[in-house]
């Protein structure tokens, strides 16, 4: 994840450059000079930045032991850009030697805490409430933090067990200021306002690194700032926790165990389909002998695997999933995820390598399990393929637990909502003789859905209600996310 960070921060005129990464900065030299230097952050005594008209000097000094390095005659923007992601990384490290830097505190104390940092008129408050907010966020499980800008102020919200939850309003006279400490500690360009950008941030939390994506999007009261949290501990690798019974989960493992055929996931975005792709490949990686390599084609890669071959889809470059996919499969894995089957392509090779000995795992956009076959049909791929290759679909959703501290009555522990965590409710539809033959006779989704329900396969209403039964949710939480 270091990798991510360790970007330089631009060319400073012909001969030198400066990386700044958590760890420390490096100078190095160029044309002839093939100086290296290099020193850890927590030595940067200062930085100053002495305007001159359009240039600029950059000077790092490190106190009175080493020389200070200057970095002369650079454009303005450059070396003020340079010296406000020192500043920051410095006084961050500062910061998180401090023992009170990770503690969590409660929901609805973090307005008050915001408020505070803001009386104190601190000339790091923005540094401080950008980097308070995303602990914070992080420390209560939020999968997404938003900051909204408003004409009269920010309002700060944590996507929490799905939905999103205003947690503070920040004054508008600390926007401009958030948005840029946001935009550095992604590495996004501070000066680029009226562009969407994107960009990540690794930030250690306790003993662990948590990965940050961030999204900036102009707004007419100023740009608007979305983070999506990847916080390797709250991740579901295994298919145990996601929700499912015992009789689908004996039924589940048996089809990923088989030795070729594809699996596919459906719901809506948000509904959990990542994570039950990579708790299976977990579950494969575990329970599969002699497994030789597992790879995955991913838009974006979501959580760093480690074992597995990871390729990263990027349109921009030509890397579509299709061609990703076939380059994987030169390589002969014998379990392939693919983050989405959204063109005919791509199904067209995912269909084919489900049939030549491959344990293909992915999603299609559709809204029911029968649906996806259909969709299928509809991108292009040839019946009698998709009829023999297809072993399963499985469907889901995503329900907030009822909270055991209070039993859905509300306390502090749920913040007072009566939820606590998420759990899966599925339909998993193994692929019949009889389904393949309607399948092959291209049949209406009239007919596939009629034939689901010929053969008794419970829906998602029926494994939710099981799960409200059991008072692991509310039937208003079922009603909420089935409609
Ligand atoms: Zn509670």
């Amino acid at each position: 994840m270091a990798e991510v960070l360790r970007q330089k921060v631009g060319w400073f005129g012909p001969r030198v450059e400066l990386h700044v990464a958590p760890e420390g900065l490096t100078l190095v030299g160029r044309a002839g000079r093939d100086s290296v230097e290099f020193a850890p952050i927590g030595d940067v005594a200062d930085v100053t930045v002495g305007a001159g008209g359009r240039r600029a000097d950059l000077t790092i000094s490190f106190g009175p032991a080493r020389p200070a390095w200057s970095l002369v005659g650079l454009p303005v923007a450059s070396a003020e850009w340079a010296a406000a992601v020192i500043g920051e990384e410095k006084s961050a490290l500062d910061r998180r030697s401090n023992p009170d830097y990770a503690q969590p505190v409660a929901l609805d104390g973090l307005q008050a805490r915001c408020a505070a940092t803001l009386e104190s008129r601190d000339g790091r408050a923005a540094v401080d409430l950008a980097d308070f907010l995303l602990i914070q966020a992080v420390l209560h499980g939020a999968s997404d933090v938003h900051f909204d800008p408003y004409s009269e102020d920010v309002a700060v919200r944590y996507r929490l067990d799905g939905l999103l939850r205003d947690v503070a309003r920040l004054d508008s006279g600390i926007k401009q200021q958030l948005t840029s400490r946001l935009k550095v500690l992604s590495r996004l360009a501070t000066f680029k306002k009226s562009v969407a950008q994107e960009g990540r941030a690794a930030v250690r939390v306790g003993e662990r690194t948590v990965d940050f994506r961030f999204s900036a999007i102009p707004t007419i009261h100023g740009e608007k700032i979305g983070v999506r949290v990847f916080d390797p501990a709250t991740s579901i690798f295994s298919i145990a926790d996601l929700g499912m019974s015992q009789d689908m989960l004996a039924s589940f493992e048996r089809l990923l165990m088989q030795p070729q055929g594809t699996i596919l996931l459906t719901g809506p975005a948000g509904s959990g389909k990542t994570t039950t792709m990579y708790a299976a490949l977990g579950y494969l990686r575990e329970n599969r002998k002699n497994l030789s390599s597992i790879a995955t084609v991913e838009d974006p890669v979501e959580y760093d695997l480690r074992v597995v071959n990871q390729t990263q889809v990027n349109t921009a470059s030509g890397l579509t999933f299709a061609s990703a996919l076939r380059t994987v499969l030169r390589q002969d894995p014998e379990v392939i995820m693919i983050g989405e089957i959204r063109d005919r392509e791509t199904a067209d090779i995912a269909v084919q390598a489900g049939l030549t000995g491959h344990m293909i795992v992915s999603t299609v956009h559709a809204r029911s399990a029968a649906g996806v076959l259909l969709r299928l049909l509809d991108l292009g791929v040839e019946p009698y393929l998709l009829a023999s290759s297809v072993s399963a679909v499985l469907s889901q959703r995503l329900v907030r637990k009822v909270c055991r501290s209070c039993t859905g009555s509300g306390c502090g522990k749920c913040s007072n909502t009566g939820y606590s965590g998420r759990t899966g409710i599925f339909q998993l539809l193994p692929i019949s003789d009889e389904m393949r033959d309607l399948v092959l006779k291209r049949k209406s989704l009239a007919e596939l859905d009629e034939q689901v329900e010929r053969e008794r396969v419970p829906s998602l209403l029926d494994d939710g209600s099981e799960k409200a039964n059991a008072g692991v949710t509310s039937s208003e939480e079922l009603t909420r996310v089935l409609g």
